[in-house]
């Protein structure tokens, strides 16, 4: 996809914080971090939600959440974190292309969803 911003990053034509790489996946900090440790793991082959995939994607998915303890440790997170997938209108999602944020610190998260509907 050109014009996608996840896939740009994934390719390098973007800066980012890169916390890990492989031939099917890419991780980096987010931008506008919701917790003390924030980052997200995408595939880097196009996929626009998980609301999409396909049982050809089954390896990549795997493999973003096999990746995601490890990742986690290594930013600092050896008691736990949250994994986020939104989808679709619903879900908030804002960037069409596939992504799990994974979040955490020192102490534990908020609630899982908010009270509020804002
Ligand atoms: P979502 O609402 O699940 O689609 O999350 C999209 C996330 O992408 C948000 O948390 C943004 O802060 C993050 N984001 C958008 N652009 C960038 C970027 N260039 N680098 C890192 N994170 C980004
Ligand atoms: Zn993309």
């Amino acid at each position: 996809m050109d014009n996608c911003i996840f896939c740009k990053i994934a390719r390098g034509e973007i800066p980012s914080k890169k916390v890990y790489e492989d031939a099917d996946i890419f991780a980096f900090h987010d931008i506008n971090p919701q917790a003390p440790v924030h980052f997200m793991v995408i595939p880097k082959r196009h996929i626009a939600a998980l609301s999409e995939v396909k049982p050809d994607d089954a390896a990549v998915l795997g493999r973003m959440l096999t990746m995601t303890g490890r990742l986690a440790r290594e930013q600092g997170l050896p008691d736990g974190y949250r994994t986020i997938i939104n989808t679709g209108r619903i879900g908030r999602q804002e960037v069409l292309h596939l992504h799990m944020h994974v979040l955490g610190g020192p102490e534990p998260l908020g609630r899982m969803m908010p009270r509020s509907s804002a």
